[in-house]
């Protein structure tokens, strides 16, 4: 279900004063607080839209956020998919209804700009078995928390930020330029509005501090080289209150000893003596999941391809297996004693007496030249 306007859901102007907010929130909220609509599931839904709507529009960046990004501006659970995300039930919803409504607001300032954070990307090697199968793990990621030493206003203790006197506050300064007036960031401040005279040294005036922190990623089955996982809002921290960006962790898969995929299909070697191509017979094929026997035909030549279906990947987007390819390579025998050299004379000589009918690529190679000649 696709989210309503917060202003929409209160009834109230773009424009709306703080006031007025809270004079709509108040009224809706009475009309279907829980106390008054028991066992309403559609009033207890239009009470947490109502609420949310209302703390959304009463905290000066959240709003500011919401008018710049829309629901994407606020919402931590948009990129994943979700609705109004929070484990809390009915209890945390409805808490703190009174405090909010008779509380002392904030007012809402014409703040300074707020920027979405910076997306990451972070490079996972994995290896061609872990794609196959899909497997968790954990990874070491940045993370930013609040400075302790100056509490995050990036102000070295004692003293605190001042308001940019260029900008006076907005973060944003108007430029004539010929006909046009164009707004641009504060080159100032570079659109915070505020201006750090003594900077936190445990900082350096960043008011958060770079750390790591585990991160958990499921990597699913049939995942291919290149392809992007998101994390959404583990990115940068955004700006001013704006959101954080994203995390894209990015597969890339080992080259394998024996495999080769190729979509979801896989591609393998498979040399096979002279004799057991010649005479065929069981043959013990390697897969993803352990080896397989296969019958290799009398007569298979050198460049055979065996097709095993179902043996390959299965596609993480298809849900289907790819199958395996198996290319026959016939190997020369080497190192032979005597004895097995007279053997093979002895083998030539009765396949040769035996005429064209063993060699049918010789034979045809044969003409061909003769062809070329006469
Ligand atoms: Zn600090
Ligand atoms: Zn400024």
């Amino acid at each position: 279900m696709a989210k309503r306007d917060f202003y929409e859901v209160l009834g109230v102007a773009k424009n709306a004063s703080e006031d007025e907010i809270k004079k709509a929130y108040r009224k809706l909220a009475m009309k279907y607080h829980p106390d008054r609509n028991p066992d309403s599931k559609e009033s207890e839904e239009k009470f947490k839209e109502v609420k949310e709507a209302y703390e959304m529009l009463t905290n000066p960046e959240k709003r500011d956020a919401y008018d710049r990004y829309g629901h994407a501006g606020v919402d931590p659970n948009m990129g994943g998919g979700g609705g109004f995300g929070g484990a809390g039930g009915f209890g945390d919803a409805f808490g703190d209804i009174f405090g909010d409504i008779f509380g002392g607001g904030r007012g809402r300032s014409s703040g300074p700009q707020v920027y979405r954070g910076a997306d990451l990307r972070y490079n996972l090697e994995i290896t061609l078995e872990q794609a196959a199968h899909g497997f968790d793990t954990t990874i070491r990621v940045p993370s930013w928390d609040k400075c302790d030493t100056c509490s995050g206003t990036g102000a070295k203790p004692g003293t605190s930020p001042v308001t940019c006197s260029t900008c006076a506050g907005h973060g944003q300064v108007r430029m004539q330029q010929g006909f046009f007036s164009i707004q641009q960031t504060c080159p100032k401040c570079h659109g915070t509005g505020k201006i750090i005279p003594e900077p936190c040294a445990a900082c350096s005036g960043q008011g958060r501090i770079k750390r790591n922190k585990t991160l958990e990623v499921k990597i699913p089955v049939g995942i291919d080289n290149g392809m992007r996982i998101r994390s959404s809002g583990n990115g940068e921290p955004g700006t001013n209150g704006g959101p954080s960006g994203d995390l894209y962790v990015e597969i890339h898969i080992k080259p394998h000893a024996v495999f080769q995929r190729e979509g979801d299909d896989l591609h393998c070697e498979m040399p096979i003596s002279f004799a057991k191509a010649a005479l065929g017979g069981e043959i013990e094929v390697p897969t993803l999941n352990g080896k397989v026997a296969f019958t290799v035909p009398e007569g298979t030549q050198s460049g055979k391809t065996f097709r095993l279906k179902g043996k390959g990947i299965k596609g993480v987007r298809s849900g289907f297996a790819g199958d395996l390819f198996c290319h026959v390579a016939v190997e020369t025998p080497v190192k032979l004693t005597d004895k097995q050299k007279e053997l093979l004379r002895d083998f030539e000589k009765s396949t040769t007496e035996g005429g064209a009918k063993h060699s049918p690529q010789t034979k045809t190679w044969r003409d061909k030249v003769k062809d070329f000649f006469e």
